[in-house]
């Protein structure tokens, strides 16, 4: 008897798939995904009471842990004020000082309520700013479901072998320009061929959506340098990063400074809220100050903002992400570890509170790296560890995140997990 399967089955009715986002269904790794009844610090309870490490957090968000009494706190007294207005609040206003005092790139900055809103918005406003319809992006990485990013993306994407998706328009698809990730000359030889017509560049600083692969520096340095040459439009899609690899984010690691941003799960800290900034003469051009349309019935959401300006707060405490790299690193050392005393080949790394696991014997540095990895091993470590109460992210493609609750006990106690989940492989 279980409550997980009983649920599961009872969601297929009224459900597609039985779930809300697909990655969930746990359509990659096989099997029956748990359904969560609660959470709190680093872990999380299935509906059969079990209790789980959680390495997903949300898909990001969590850098808390679940349930952080302050950003609770926070929202019991917004929300005890009323859920939604659709009017400006004071509140919205202190959010985006503290967001454009954090980051330099960010004149202005724009609420809205989900990654996908704040990417295509992002790029709409690059093509209303420079007058032309071409986007770069780069296979692997994932923006959201945006019509004109589900070309060659990561993610949900990935997991079903969908290179894109049903339902774009090709005329769509045909205006986004696929590069392969961290690779220069493909980049220059892109804005050779298509001089004056490409609008902005979309980048995940740090890939996270075809597991973790970082931004080499001289890719970095390119992207910067095209853009500027051809008067393209940078945009640092940190919806993952930010506030996740450093208060920061990738841009700060990068020293970079990107002409839009966009920010997403930890901005909100767990709460659905998202937003979008950058150059102030960039910014001009929306709604209603200039030509570019957009908007939000829930934007600016005074119970979403409430719980992202508490985390806000709480991870700019001097220290918070030294201290949540170091353990992240010595998660991804104790995987290394075990896995080369089970003689497995296998490689983890991470940036500041954000990991990558492959079954190879080498980090990934593209997309083409990453699709060689062993799957068939990934899955099988997924579930062991699963079974042994660590919730991993149900897929290879994913990467997972470390919250500021999970202590040393938990990362031994993960580590030990691994090092029997291992030994299934050795020969
Ligand atoms: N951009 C990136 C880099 C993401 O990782 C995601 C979601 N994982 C999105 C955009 C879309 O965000 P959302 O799911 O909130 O729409």
């Amino acid at each position: 008897m279980s409550r997980n399967n009983d649920l599961f089955d009872a969601a297929f009715k009224h459900i597609p798939g039985g779930v809300n986002s697909p990655v969930r269904a746990f359509g990659s790794v096989g099997g029956t995904p748990p359904f969560i009844s609660r959470g709190h610090g680093a872990y999380v309870w299935d509906a059969d009471d079990k209790r789980y490490i959680d390495y997903v957090g949300s898909w990001g968000p969590l850098i808390l842990g679940h349930a952080h009494p302050e950003v609770i706190a926070a929202v019991e007294k917004a929300a005890r004020n009323g859920l939604s207005f659709g009017a400006p609040t004071a509140a919205e206003v202190e959010l985006a000082d503290l967001l454009c005092s954090l980051l330099p790139a960010l004149d202005q900055v724009r609420l809205v309520s989900s990654g996908t809103e704040a990417t295509m918005s992002a790029i709409r406003l690059a093509r209303g700013f420079t007058g032309r319809d071409k986007l770069i992006k780069f296979e692997g990485c994932y923006h959201g479901h945006a019509d004109s990013l589900l070309v060659k993306a990561g993610s949900g994407l990935l997991t079903f072998g969908n290179p894109s998706s049903a339902g774009v328009p090709a005329a769509v698809a045909a205006d986004t320009i696929v590069l392969p990730y961290n690779d220069v000359a493909a980049l220059e030889a892109c804005f050779a061929e298509n001089v004056g017509k490409i609008a902005a560049i979309i980048v995940e600083p740090v890939a996270g959506n075809m597991n973790l692969v970082p931004a080499t520096p001289a890719f970095v340095t390119a992207m910067r340098e095209l853009t500027q040459a051809h008067d393209a439009v940078l945009i640092y899609d940190e919806v993952m990063t930010g506030f996740r690899v450093d208060l920061t984010c990738a841009q700060g690691l990068h020293r970079v400074k990107p002409d839009l941003v966009t920010l997403g799960k930890v901005v909100g800290g767990g709460m659905p809220l998202a937003a979008f900034g950058g150059r102030a003469d960039m910014m001009a051009k929306l709604a209603p100050l200039g030509p570019v349309y957009q908007a939000g019935t829930l934007s600016g959401n005074p119970v979403a903002v409430a719980a992202g300006l508490a985390t806000l707060k709480l991870i700019s405490a001097p220290g918070f992400f030294t201290a949540l790299t170091a353990k992240t690193r010595k998660l991804v050392d104790g995987f290394n570890a075990a896995a080369s005393a089970a003689n497995v080949p296998f490689s983890a790394q991470n940036v500041g509170g954000m990991f990558g696991l492959y079954f190879s014997a080498s980090t990934p540095n593209s997309f083409a790296e990453v699709m060689a990895g062993d799957r068939v091993r990934f899955n099988a470590f997924f579930h062991t560890m699963l079974e042994h109460g660590v919730y991993l992210a149900p897929s290879a493609y994913e990467a997972g995140f470390v919250s500021a609750a999970h202590t040393d006990v938990d990362i031994d106690d993960t580590i030990a997990i691994a090092g029997r989940a291992f030994k299934q492989f050795s020969a």
